[in-house]
């Protein structure tokens, strides 16, 4: 870890320990952050959300008991607007993942120059162990907790792993019944993500893969490939990782392996990605699957390939995977999935890793076409929506490509750069308050 980042840990009294995921994140973020000499008063402003709320809420279980669960809304950043950020329900959210995430949307939006901050929730929980109505009474109950921690001009949530369309229809109903009459008809645009019957966009369900999808296109004919020819394995077959496979069949790509938490499949004639979609909706998982192979996770890694994209949770490819791929270039589909050791090992062996706040921010950006549309009460068509997120992901790789360039760094600190110097310039137009 450089010499800023240490001073800047020590100042805070941060507890540095390299395995940490906010560590990790937040040392990425202020080692570009010294690359553009961003004063350090704003290193120290950045490397700390604004708000952490934990909340802790009962909800009656479809037995009759009671049951505790804890929430979390990480504020990190709002310099440029509403702070927005998925919620996630994941056995394993915790606070740390929670802030990591927050600050990473904070990149990831000022990267492409939405007005709006970094924010992420969850809940501890593992939704597939409770009922569709336990989970509605949990995610009402959540809302209600949060009260106006949230709001359509202030703090805006969105689905994340183990949430969907249905989940923000509960959220966006609880918030307009205990909210004053202003907005309770308006204030549907708490969150975004939402079925489309009830505000949402059309083109939010795909936007993140369609997103990725685009960032091929900018990115890989400098890279020596082309996005029609190559072969690729994903990790993750939920939102990202099934709707990036989908939309890179109609391209040309050939899937040849997919890893989940079910496990491991692989075909190397190809597998046909909406088939398996129809069959992890309705299985869960891929294992089963049967048009291809089932393997062992290491064959899977090992799988030779153009791309390697890891599309499910953070801190999956560790050292030890890195130095398995057998990939030209890997490309984030999740958040953070890389750690800086693996990284590391990456850098060595001399494949790029297109950086998750890039490839993965079509999602906001839909979401933020969504709010405009819902503030506007307008519904654009889907071909609008998609003409609208191609321009904003192409420029946002030429600015990853121009920060590459002049810092003559790797690409993800390239995003974070541009991302940092467009953050710094507005907290050097609106001073610090008083
Ligand atoms: P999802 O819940 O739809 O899918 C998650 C996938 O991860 C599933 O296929 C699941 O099987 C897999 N998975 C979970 N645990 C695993 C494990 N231990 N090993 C292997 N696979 C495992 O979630 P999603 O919305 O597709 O999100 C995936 C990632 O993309 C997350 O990092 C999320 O924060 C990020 N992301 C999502 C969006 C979005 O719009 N949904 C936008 C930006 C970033």
């Amino acid at each position: 870890m450089n010499q800023q980042v240490n001073r800047v840990f020590s100042e805070l009294e941060m507890d540095a320990k390299p395995d940490n995921i906010y560590i990790q994140t937040i040392g990425e973020v202020l080692r570009a952050a010294d690359l553009v000499g961003l004063p350090h008063r704003l290193q120290l402003i950045l490397a700390q959300p604004k708000n952490e709320i934990m909340v802790h809420f009962p909800v009656q279980m479809d037995n009759g008991e009671f049951q505790l669960f804890k929430g979390y809304r990480v504020q990190h950043n709002n310099v440029l607007g509403p702070y927005k950020g998925g919620i996630r329900y994941h056995q394993e959210v915790s606070l740390d993942h929670v802030k990591s995430l927050a600050a990473l949307m904070t990149i990831k939006c000022a990267l492409n120059r939405l007005p709006l901050g970094g924010g992420k929730g969850g809940v501890k929980v593992k939704p597939s162990a409770l009922s569709q109505m336990e989970l509605m009474r949990m995610t009402r109950r959540f809302t209600s907790a949060l009260g106006e921690n949230i709001g359509p001009d202030y703090d805006i949530p969105a689905p994340d792993v183990g949430t969907n369309a249905q989940t923000m229809a509960w959220m966006a109903d609880t918030y307009m019944n205990v909210s004053g009459p202003s907005l309770r008809q308006g204030g549907a645009s708490v969150v975004t993500g939402k079925p489309v019957e009830f505000g949402g966009s059309l083109g939010r369900d795909k936007a993140t893969g369609q997103g990725l999808v685009f960032i091929l296109d900018e990115l890989l004919g400098e890279l020596g490939l082309d996005v029609g020819k190559v072969t690729y394995s994903v990790v993750g077959f939920g939102n990202v990782g099934s709707w990036t496979a989908r939309l890179l069949a109609q391209r040309g790509a050939k899937l040849v392996a997919v890893l989940d938490h079910t496990g491991s499949i692989r075909n190397d004639r190809g597998i046909d990605a909406g088939e398996l979609a129809s069959y992890v909706e309705s299985k869960g998982g891929v294992a089963g699957f049967a048009h291809a192979e089932a393997v062992s996770t290491q064959d899977f890694y090992s799988a030779k390939v153009d791309l390697f994209i890891p599309a499910a949770l953070e801190q999956m490819i560790l050292p030890e995977i890195a130095a398995q791929l057998n990939c030209k270039v890997l490309v984030e589909g999740a958040n953070a999935p890389v750690t800086p050791a693996a990284d590391q090992v990456l850098a060595d062996r001399g494949i790029p890793v297109l950086p998750a706040v890039l490839c993965n921010s079509g999602g906001v950006t839909v979401s933020y076409f969504e709010w405009k549309q819902n503030r506007q009460a307008e519904t654009w068509p889907l071909a609008e929506v998609d003409t609208r997120l191609r321009q904003t992901m192409q420029s946002a790789a030429e600015r990853v490509k121009a920060s590459a360039k002049r810092f003559g760094c790797d690409l993800r600190t390239a995003a974070y750069c541009a991302a940092l110097e467009h953050v710094g310039t507005v907290y050097q137009l609106r001073g610090i308050f008083p």
